[in-house]
């Protein structure tokens, strides 16, 4: 055996020298000098200057590994700029859209010569110029504090709201579920969260530990604010924020350190420029004979459904919704979760079966559901989607008698929309009664023989029914989605046959089937389906096909 060592990876600018002589060249043309200075790592570095103010500002131009792929980032001295520039760090905000405004067709001295050179001018010029050039990006405070990049502290309603009553109170947060950090329940003077939101994001034998939170007055903290000026403010807006800890360290004799969570909220800009909101972040406290210092501090994360409704400004409105979905296999279960994810209100999920692991390969629980049942499984995972929704489950078989009848009646009753993912004609023709007698907008998705292809139908309460649609395609009148060899695989028996076909087709059918049924709410601004069928085709060269339904002459129902 041998082992040929990996060559190790070379820089850019060995790689492709004649792109460093361009860059320098690219300086040279536009009168500014160039050296070349290596940083420890091996790096890139090319040393210029800029006039500001009339004065010469020495700067540092950083090229990353990838470069020109990945932007260059420069560098001045910390503090030259109140804006636009990293307090600490000296490096300037120069491309608005980071991620897209930089082309590898540009040259570092094109970002010095012009957008530096750009940023410098409106700086002269004073606050309100910077302001006209600025990019319409807000530039919250707590996104410039040095946070652990792997915990987060949870915060829910109502301590988002903008006017607190008091300004300093006793806090409890919580150890949370999911290795995410710390859960928020209760803030004295502003008050405590939704019961379900702690059973969910409180780990269940994590520790409960109180606390205190004090509001920071505006322009109290400075922009990228270390955490010893962030616990300075906290202590300068409320001198006992710490006399808890000092007091435990007193009162337990032999004791060294006294750890604890301080909450420090305070106004900033944002979600957009020139709009202010509530901003939080969790310092971890420790007081020690020497004083105090920050353990940490957490960056805050809201667990509100108005923060996630920002988010998709056109379900707003679907929490009146209410939805009946019918089967919780590989179509039913990701429609549930496409729902509750959305923000559906309520959700009900139908499914009498139990799930058998090896349906992983399609299905969107996990493994370790095996064996429980499927409507029980997928109401509780979609509850971690969405803990601002109701998401129940039922378990029974549509058309197994008297009871199923009557609690089927029942739900269709107190939902806007049912929708059947059981790929059973029987069931689809059961829910059609139903809907139709309720006036109910009834869904029907499912797939064709090997998930080759599938189908979304709308029937509204007063139109064409599920009899005209199977007529109709019978009779070739609307087209029939592309089916492949009928193999099943039988696990227990012929009695309950297990369908064929791959989990990202079933997948992609169940988004559009949610789209419909989203739209058809009639709820939110997302648009209503436009059409009555749409017959999707995984599989041959003609992906869509959608319509409107025409009545059949021979429907039994007389349409
Ligand atoms: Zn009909």
């Amino acid at each position: 055996v041998s082992v040929t060592p990996a060559e190790p990876r070379r820089e850019w600018f060995e790689v492709r020298p004649e792109r460093l002589e361009w860059e320098l060249a690219q300086f040279a043309e536009r009168g500014l000098p160039a050296t070349i200075a290596r940083k420890h790592d091996g790096a890139m570095v090319i040393a210029t200057e800029l006039l500001y103010k009339g004065e010469p500002v020495p700067l540092n131009v950083a090229f990353p590994f990838d470069y020109p792929e990945v932007e260059p980032t420069v560098f001045g001295p910390p503090g030259l700029l109140p804006r636009h520039q990293h307090r600490h760090g000296g490096n300037f905000c120069l491309l608005e859209r980071p991620a897209a405004d930089w082309w590898p067709t540009m040259s570092a001295a094109q970002l010095v010569d012009e957008d530096l050179r750009w940023l410098f001018e409106d700086t002269a010029a004073g606050p309100e110029t910077v302001s006209l050039g600025e990019a319409d990006m807000p530039e919250p405070l707590s996104e410039h504090i040095h946070a652990d990049p792997r915990r987060v502290a949870l915060v829910p309603d109502p301590l988002w709201q903008l006017e607190l009553p008091v300004a300093e109170g006793e806090l409890i947060t919580h150890d949370a579920s999911h290795g995410a950090g710390q859960f928020i329940s209760e803030a004295a003077g502003i008050g405590s969260c939704e019961p379900q939101l702690l059973e969910l994001f409180g780990k269940p034998d994590g520790d409960r530990h109180a606390g205190r939170w004090v509001a920071v007055s505006e322009g109290a903290i400075p922009t990228y604010p270390t955490h010893r000026e962030l616990l300075d403010a906290a202590v300068t807006a409320s001198p006992r924020v710490l006399s808890k800890l000092k007091g435990r360290l007193r009162s337990e004799r032999g004791r060294q350190t006294a750890d604890g969570w301080i909450g420090v909220t305070f106004i900033e800009e944002g979600p957009r420029r020139r709009q202010w909101r509530r901003g939080w972040v969790l310092l971890e406290v420790r007081v020690d004979s020497n004083g105090a210092h920050v353990l940490r501090a957490l960056r805050a994360q809201a667990l509100t459904a108005k923060e996630r409704g920002r988010r998709v400004p056109e379900l707003e409105g679907l929490a009146e919704a209410s939805v009946l979905v019918v089967g919780a296999g590989s179509v039913g279960a990701p429609v549930v979760f496409e729902l509750v994810k959305a923000g559906v209100g309520r959700t009900v999920v139908v499914d009498h079966d139990r799930y058998d692991v090896n349906n992983a390969v399609r299905h969107v629980l996990e493994t370790q559901w095996a064996g429980v049942l499927k409507a029980v499984g997928v109401a509780i995972e979609a509850e971690f989607l969405n803990p601002f929704v109701s998401i129940d489950s039922e378990t029974f078989r549509v058309g197994s008698g008297p009871d199923a009848s009557e609690l089927l009646d029942r739900l269709v009753a107190d939902a806007d929309i049912v929708v059947d993912a059981t790929g059973s004609h029987a069931v689809a023709r059961i829910l059609q009664g139903r809907c139709r007698a309720a006036g109910k907008t009834l869904v029907v998705v499912g797939l064709t023989a090997g998930s080759y292809g599938g189908e979304v139908a709308v029937f509204r309460a007063d139109g064409p029914c599920f009899w005209c649609y199977a007529l109709s395609q019978a009779d070739e009148l609307i087209p029939e989605p592309v089916s492949g060899p009928t193999t099943t695989t039988m696990p227990v028996g012929c009695s309950s046959p297990a369908f064929s076909g791959a989990g990202f087709d079933a997948t992609a059918l169940a988004a559009l089937a949610a789209r419909a049924v989203i739209g058809a709410t009639g709820k939110c601004s997302y648009p209503a389906p436009d059409y009555d069928f749409m017959v999707v085709n995984f599989r041959g060269d003609e992906p869509v096909r959608r319509g409107r339904l025409p009545a059949h002459p021979k429907c039994p129902l007389g349409h």
